[in-house]
């Protein structure tokens, strides 16, 4: 599974560090995320999936078997 966040939609909000402090990084400076690793470790896959629905601007992207999803929009496949 892979990651990473959208620098433009960043807002600095720290909710993704909050729940996945081991693979979000803030910047010192202005407070935009970036994605520690490229490739997310099995046993951190949930804590990301959890960041990415969590992210207010939509912002994490996440790629699994091909396919790049936003947590917007696996939040609206649950609920449809
Ligand atoms: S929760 Fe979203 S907007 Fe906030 S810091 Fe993380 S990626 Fe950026």
């Amino acid at each position: 599974m892979k990651v990473w966040v959208d620098p433009e939609r960043c807002q600095g909000h720290t909710l993704c560090s909050m729940i996945a402090p081991e693979a979000f990084e803030l910047d010192d400076i202005d407070g935009h995320s970036t994605a520690v690793f490229e490739e997310v470790p099995p046993e951190l896959e949930d804590k990301v999936r959890e960041a990415a629905q969590s992210c207010p601007e939509c912002a994490i992207f996440i790629d699994v078997d091909q396919q790049s999803t936003t947590g917007q929009e696996k939040s609206r496949e649950t609920t449809s």
